[in-house]
Formats: C-alpha cells, structure tokens, sequence
C-alpha cells in the first residue's frame, strides 16, 4: 500500500516545478496559467511507495472550469492520503483562499509556502510559526525554482499522512454554522466525521453536482432550503457569496502579524518593464518586433544559414573535418548499396525516397530548435503572459477573448496540444472559436515548409518567414471578428482575468528541456510518419503503366501523376495547379512535414532527370507569387489529421468540426486565390475576371468585419 500526495494550489504557483522537482520527471513548465489541464502522476525520489499527483491549478473548488472539476473529482473522490498545498508567498491572501478549501475535506493538508526567494528579495517576511499555529497544520517555506525544501515539505506532507487526527478547520459566522449543522444533521450523518464538512458547505451553496451525487431526497432539500434562505435572509446576500466573503475575512485576520510586506512600495523591476511593454502605444509595435525577430532569427537569418549547412554538406556535397573528407549520407549510402550489389530501384527507393523524404525533414532541425528555443524562452520568462493580456484588450473590442491567445501559443508547437489547451475556457463560444482558429498559427511542422519556399523562392528574403506568423494572427483575428457576428456564436461574454506572472530569468535547464521534447517529437514524427510516407510516395511516384505494361516508368505517367492530375484543377485559380502540388498538399493532410518530404521525393534531382538538386529544381517548378500562395493554402488549410482529431474530441459534435474544417479549407482558399489573382494582375499577367472575383471576396470580406454586431444589439 503505497501513499498518495496531491499537489495543489491556483494557477502557476509553481506545482509542476515542485512536481518535477520531487520526481525528477520533465514536465513543461509555463509562466501562464492553464498549462496543466490534466493531473500528472510520479515517484516521489528515493520513494518508491510514494505518488505524487500533479493537480490543474484551481482557485477554488467550485466545479465552474474544467480544472475545478478535475482537481475537485480526484481530491473528493480518490482521496489522496495528504495533500500538499502549494501557495504563492508573494500572493498569500488571494491563495489562501483556496487552503480554506482544501482543509475542510477532511484529508491532512501541509502547506508549502512557494516562491521564498522572491518573497526575500521583496524584503518581505512571512512568520511561518504563527500561520502554522493558527492553520493547526504544518506550513513550510520553500522555492521550487532554486530546489529549496522541497523534500521537506514532501516529508511533512507522509509525516501526515500517518496522521488520522481530525483536521481542523475555521468556523464560519454562527448563522451559516446553525445552518451547516442542520445540513450534516439531515443527509450526511453516516458519512464519515471528517469528510461531512466539505459536503455540508457544497449543500449550503446550493453545488449542483454534489446535491446530485448524494442523491439527496427532495423533501430534505426543502428542508435545508428553508434554513439556508433564513441566512441568506439575514445576511441579505446570496448563499455562495456569504460563504466567500466568511473566507475573505478570515483570511484576512489569519495573515494579520503574519504577513509583514515592506511598507514603502518600490516599483519592482517586472513593473518597471511593464510599464514599456504593456505601454498603451508601445505594446504593439514591441509585440511585432519580438516576433518578427524570432522568425527572422530562427528561419530566416542564422537558421537558414545552419540549415544550409546541414543540406550542403550532410545531406549534399559532404564535408571536411580537419583535412578529413566526409562524404554526404545520401552519396554514402548510395555508394555502399551498389558496391553491394544492390537492384537499382532498391537504391531509388532508398536514396530518392527515404533518404530524401527524411533528410529534406531533418535538414531544418537547426531552424526548428532554434524557434523552439526562443519561443520557451519568451514563454517562461513572462512575456508571453503580458502578449494575453495586451491582445486581450484589442480582441476584446472585437468582442473576442485574450484567453484565446494561450492554446494559439502552445499551437506554435503543435497544434494537438494547442487545441487541447482551449479547455481552459469557460465560456462556450469563445472555446469553440479558439478551437477552429488556432491552426492558422503556424505549427512547429509547417515551419520547413515555410523554410523551404523562403529559401528556395525568395532567396531567403527577411520578410518571407515572420509573414507565415503574421498571417496566421491575422487569420485568427479576421475570423474572429466575422463569425463572432454570425447567429452560431450568439451568447454571453464572459470577462477574462489573468494574472501577470513577474518576470523571472529561466534557467537553461528548462529553457534546453523544453527546446529537446518539441525537438524529439518532431524527430520521431520524422523517423515514422515521413519515412512511411516517403516511402509510399517514392513508389506512387515511379510505378504505373506505360506501353509495357506495369513496371517503373517516367514520373509523368507515374500512378501518383495521374491521381494528383485528377484533382490539381480544383488549384489551378491559386496558380499551383500541377500534381506535384496537390499531391503534396494532401500528404500534408497526414503528417504538415509531408509536404516537404514529398516535394522532396517528387523533386530530387535523380528522379526526374535533372542533375540539379531538390532546391533548384523545386525553385524552377513555382514562380515566386505561385509558391507564396502554395505557401498561403497550406498554412491556413485543415491541418493535419491528429490535430482534426483534437478538433473533434474537444468539439465534443461532428457537426461543429466538419464547420472547423470546412470554414479553415474555405479560408484558405479565399486567401491563396486573392494572393495569385491580385498577385498576378499587379505584376503585369493574370486576368481581369480573376482579379474582379477577388476584389468582389475583399468587399464582402470587409463587409462581413465591420457590420453591425446583431448578437450584441439584441443584449442591448
Ligand atoms: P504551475 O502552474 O503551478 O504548475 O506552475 P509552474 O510550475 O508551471 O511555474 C510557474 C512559474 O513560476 C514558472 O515560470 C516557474 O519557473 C516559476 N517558479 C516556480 N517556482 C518558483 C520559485 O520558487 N521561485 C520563483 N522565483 N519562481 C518560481
Ligand atoms: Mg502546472
């Protein structure tokens, strides 16, 4: 029988940095709130016998959120044997709101104060004994960050668990105790002494899901009801807030003597820079510019350069190390193979199709960690929380939600967890919003793509890169205002709160953990989704049938060519109506990576009779303007297949998916087909029924953005 501690507390107060602290595991680390929507198991070290439970942060134990629920359901219903209550120290009353939960469930709770040398550095000081005398639990300091008594506090925490004392709790007023009583009294009785509590003062706040639970009869609920609306009488206020203001003040004589903060407030060093970087004026442009410079730095710049390195030399020409000549792994192979006597299409499929599918994919590993690098930092050292809360503000006059904002940065990973992180959001609409919104950013596997058309077409110009970001946010913002005004999203606002985090300098412990799990999934991504593609593509691309029959033939008549020549029309107003395209767009369906290993498969040199290699031939198969609006389709187009699954699990409807995917294959459509017919008309060609077409989605696009809000008049 092993013991179990659950980690709770609010939002980022640091229980995944105490988590992986206490188990030695790798969980992500963000300074927002919402990263951990589902609870995380571990050992703690050196115990084998003991788990620790990393609970969604949570403000109260209200089952309004997502994480309430989760936190709530395993803290009530598993019981874990002590809980470990993380709390800010630089935030104490706000989170001991939550502590004044927690120890009415009966379970010993120890109380972790986090953040101390923060907390020191204010010149705070918080007397630790007395708030343990009066919370009658333990109540330990420590910093998760700097790794300080965090064992100790987990060996307070099975110290208690052995404890079957009674936990104590405060006393609410004596109205609401009368009333408690009677409620313990009436239907709870033969629960256990401990547990009653917490059940007695759900009841009391009328909580749905615990009156449900219980399966309560409805003649002792009008009996309860009668005693409660006696002291909501009395205290002319409703049930739930008579018990949240009770909390208030009694937080507030527990921290009195306490809880000394130093009198004269200077302004912090994070105030200080927010005061720039939130500035009125100065938030945007800053944002812009931060942005701009990660994409310019990571794809365009010292990117592309460690990127060309790595297809010159590894996956090229090869290379010399000291004097000695090391040959390209594709020329390495390809040698060894017919020195091995090997069949020739063998060596095709393996030096044309796999080596070329993985290597066009590994070769812009460089750019990648590199993004994957600066967006942690940006992530953990504060800004991006500010990011929230600016957009919050700006989305807020389009009536959408900087809540939004957090699953759109987590999707510049991936788009899996970006979709998944929506559950952090209440209100329904802005959820669903989010959800078809938030792969138009572009995800960590379309980041070759856009690599290799900057690259390839655009001689990697500064612009080409930071413009796939800027798209996206444009997208996400267009959309936003447009559907927010249709029938589907009619409904209440709900307003958004967000704390802002102090700025803190990440170690690079965290900052090189993060960059490796995003890299290693792209890797491994690469090494099965990519080959098995490449592989099928290499085959597609040089079987069919020609006037001897079937066999390997010329890539034209190759069975791939006649299936993308079957539906390359439907491109051909975006001005990349060839097969090689659309059969490349559609292997970005699977896996968005696919679209480079096959553009490389389908382009490399060999195959298609041209000595150049995969980035000149591809730079002589598009025109500039046709490839930045290939580019354009594939960012904004449906992504890839787990992430339409992620869509569907989190719209919990088929129908408001197949709207997600299908608004998102529109969208980007419109958006290529404006790109090439606008795009060719100004440079001289194109044709006048094309460019009048896209001028005709422009009038309705801007009518669709500013027409009146009919959702909103009606609310008026
Ligand atoms: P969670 O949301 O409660 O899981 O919090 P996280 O573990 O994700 O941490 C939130 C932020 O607080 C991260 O940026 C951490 O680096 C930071 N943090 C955690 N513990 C400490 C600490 O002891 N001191 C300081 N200064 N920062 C901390
Ligand atoms: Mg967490």
């Amino acid at each position: 029988m092993g013991i179990s501690i659950a980690l709770a507390g609010n939002p980022n107060v640091g229980k995944t940095t105490l988590f992986n602290e206490l188990t030695g595991s790798n969980q992500f680390v963000g300074n927002w709130p919402g990263v951990t929507v589902e609870k995380k198991e571990g050992v703690l070290k050196g115990h084998d016998d003991v788990k620790i439970v990393d609970l969604p942060g949570v403000y109260s134990l209200s089952p309004y959120t997502t994480e309430e629920i989760v936190a709530r359901k395993y803290l009530v219903n598993e019981k874990p044997d002590a809980i470990l209550d993380i709390v800010d120290g630089t935030n104490l009353e706000r989170n001991l709101y939550l502590t004044t939960q927690l120890l009415e469930l009966g379970i010993p709770v120890v109380i972790a104060i986090n953040m101390m040398d923060t907390v020191r550095k204010n010149g705070d000081k918080i007397d630790i004994e007395l708030l343990s005398k009066r919370l009658s639990c333990p109540v330990i300091e420590i910093s998760a960050l700097k790794g300080e008594g965090c064992m100790d506090a987990a060996d307070h925490a099975i110290a208690a668990s052995h404890d079957n004392k009674l936990v104590a709790h405060h006393n609410f007023s004596g109205e609401v105790e009368h009333a408690l009583a009677h409620i313990e009294e009436a239907c709870i009785h033969d629960m256990p002494l401990e547990q009653q509590r917490w059940y007695a003062v759900k009841i009391f706040e009328r909580d749905k899901e615990v009156i449900k639970d219980l399966s309560i009869k409805g003649e002792i609920l009008k009996h309860i009801e009668a005693d409660i609306r006696l002291v909501e009488e009395t205290a002319d206020d409703d049930a739930e807030s008579i018990i949240t203001n009770e909390r208030y003040l009694y937080i507030e004589r527990l921290v009195e003597g306490c809880y000394e903060r130093r009198l004269i407030k200077r302004l912090s060093q994070s105030d200080k820079i927010d005061r720039i970087v939130t500035n009125r004026y100065l938030a945007l442009p800053i944002f812009a510019l931060v942005m701009f410079l990660v994409y310019f730095i990571s794809v365009s710049s010292l990117g592309a350069w460690l990127t060309n390195w790595v297809n010159d030399s590894i996956f090229g020409n090869g290379w010399s190390l000291f004097g000695l000549e090391i040959p390209s792994i594709p020329d390495a192979v390809s040698s060894l193979m017919v020195a091995g006597g090997f069949a020739p299409w063998v060596i095709g499929l393996v030096v044309d199709g796999v080596i070329a599918g993985l290597g066009a994919i590994l070769g812009f590993l460089p750019q990648m960690l590199l993004l994957f690098l600066m967006l942690s930092f940006l992530e953990s050292c504060g800004y991006m929380s500010r990011i929230a809360f600016i957009l919050d503000k700006i989305f807020r006059k389009f009536g959408l939600s900087g809540k939004s904002f957090i699953p759109i940065l987590v999707g510049t990973g991936c788009g899996v967890p970006g979709i998944m992180a929506s559950r952090t959001i209440e209100n329904i609409n802005d959820r669903r919003m989010t959800i078809i919104t938030t792969t138009f950013i572009p995800c960590g596997a379309k980041l070759p793509f856009i690599a290799l058309i900057s690259g390839a077409l655009f001689g990697g110009a500064w612009w080409v890169a930071p413009s796939a970001y800027f798209m996206g946010i444009c997208a996400i913002i267009i959309s936003g205002v447009i559907l927010k005004k249709t029938r589907m999203f009619k409904g209440e606002e709900t307003p958004f709160v967000m704390e802002l985090p102090p700025y803190h300098m990440p170690t690079l412990k965290n900052l090189l953990r993060s960059m490796w799990d995003r890299g290693w999934s792209f890797v491994k991504k690469a090494g099965s989704v990519v080959i098995g593609a490449s592989i099928i593509i290499w085959f597609a691309s040089n079987f069919g049938w020609d006037e001897n029959g079937f066999g390997m033939v010329s890539m034209d008549n190759s069975l791939l060519a006649i299936i993308g020549s079957a539906i390359a029309f439907i491109f051909i107003p975006l001005g990349f109506g060839i097969w090689q395209a659309a059969v490349s767009t559609i292997s970005g369906l699977l896996a968005k990576e696919g679209i480079v290993s096959t553009l490389a498969v389908l382009y490399a040199g060999a195959s298609i009779g041209n000595s150049g290699d995969f980035w000149t031939n591809i730079a002589g198969a598009f025109t500039p303007l046709e490839a930045y609006s290939f580019l354009a389709f594939n960012l904004l187009c449906a992504p890839c297949v787990a992430a339409c699954s992620a869509i569907r699990a989190e719209m919990n409807s088929g129908k408001w998916s197949a709207f997600a995917i299908g608004y998102q294959c529109l969208f980007a459509y419109l958006v290529s087909f404006i790109i090439y017919q606008v795009g060719s008309f100004v440079t001289g060609g194109g044709s006048v029924i094309g460019v009048t077409i896209a001028l005709i989605i422009i009038a309705f696009a801007l009518y669709m953005i500013f027409r009146k809000n009919k959702n909103y008049e009606e609310k008026l």
